[in-house]
């Protein structure tokens, strides 16, 4: 079904807006000053549209609505075990709440955080996890449906209030699980779905696996926004989110970097450089491709067809712009040389 849109603070969720990235953020939240608000704008200049953070006390929950007082990312609370979090989070303009069926208790705490959000214009996401599924599903021989039932229990508490403003996830370690839930609940539901493969692992299995689940929703059309969940940096997340949105044709802006493997030609550091430009071209937001490469086999081809190309050559490095020669410079004028083309874009 299409999912109905759902506002999230300034992002559309679900409708015919576009795929949002989400991420997390990874440690635990004292106080606000100027430096973490450095940290959270620095991930909104990387492509993430909403932020969550952990809200485990009321220390946490103030900060937390302190912090959604100074940056304009929405920010969601995740709350877990202690509804009275949430109660404390909805004083501020947060932008959503999270809530598990599997640990939140009892019928009537829902109901005092629906009231309260539904109060303040809040969306609810309710977020199912299969390690922590309520213990009535716990026995389901299909982990997929037991995911749905749960989802489904918590949604007719909401909706018992005339609460619609919800958002779901279904999230497994699996990835079968994962992707065959999301299909169940898409087939039967229009709210909308925030994907992802959750405890997904360090950096190469975790992005291995969660590519695979939810490329497969995503060209089915379920899934209105991603969290990328890795044991790495909201940085990564958000950068591997936005690569798998680009890849698939979801999302626009941002550079491609074409870059070439290295091999026993090579002769340009291209991991070196990219060390040095790449924190610079993740931040660009326009759509341009560009393509740093070793040698001259692939790499005048490569630089030609992008807008902006390097490539090594003998002992100098050359630099394309729009198919052309621009420049030719020693290796250690490379980056600034190269950034100063890509300025000029
Ligand atoms: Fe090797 Fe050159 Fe191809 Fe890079 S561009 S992988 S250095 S042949």
């Amino acid at each position: 079904m299409k999912p109905i849109a759902v506002q999230v603070g300034s992002v559309t969720v679900g409708g015919n807006a576009p795929v949002s990235i989400q991420t997390m953020w990874k440690k635990p939240l004292t106080r606000v000053d100027e430096g973490l608000i450095a940290e959270v704008n620095r991930l909104v200049t990387l492509g993430c549209d909403i932020l969550r953070f952990a809200v485990p006390d009321e220390a946490s929950a103030v900060a937390l609505g302190l912090l959604s007082e100074r940056v304009s990312i929405p920010l969601v609370a995740d709350i877990h075990f202690d509804y009275r979090l949430a109660l404390k989070c909805l004083e501020y303009p947060i932008a959503k709440i999270r809530i598990n069926p599997g640990n939140i208790g009892a019928r009537w705490k829902v109901e005092e955080v629906v009231k309260k959000a539904l109060d303040r214009k809040v969306p609810i996401r309710i977020g199912v996890n299969h390690g922590s599924l309520p213990r009535k599903f716990q026995d389901f021989s299909d982990p997929a449906k037991a995911l749905v039932a749960a989802a489904e229990e918590e949604i007719d508490i909401l909706e018992s209030l005339s609460f619609r403003s919800i958002i779901v996830s279904m999230k497994s370690s699996d990835t079968t699980s994962t992707v065959e839930a999301n299909r169940l609940f898409a087939s039967r539901h229009s709210y909308p779905l925030h994907i992802g493969i959750t405890e997904a692992g360090p950096l190469i299995p975790g992005l291995v696996r969660s590519t695979l689940a939810l490329s497969e929703l995503l060209k089915e059309g379920i899934g209105s926004t991603v969290r990328i969940s890795l044991s790495d940096s909201p940085e990564t997340e958000v950068l591997a989110a936005r690569e798998l949105l680009n890849a698939l044709g979801l999302r626009k802006g941002g550079i491609r970097i074409v870059s070439c493997p290295r091999c026993g030609r090579s002769g340009f550091d291209v991991p070196g450089f990219l060390e040095i430009v790449g924190d610079r071209l993740h931040q660009d937001s326009r759509d341009l491709t560009v393509a740093i490469m070793g040698c001259v086999v692939n790499g005048p081809g490569e630089s030609r067809h992008a807008d902006l190309g390097i490539t090594g050559s003998g002992d100098k490095v050359v630099i394309f712009k729009k198919g052309k020669v621009v420049r030719t410079v020693h290796p250690e004028e490379a980056a600034e040389a190269f950034l100063k083309e890509l300025e000029s874009l």
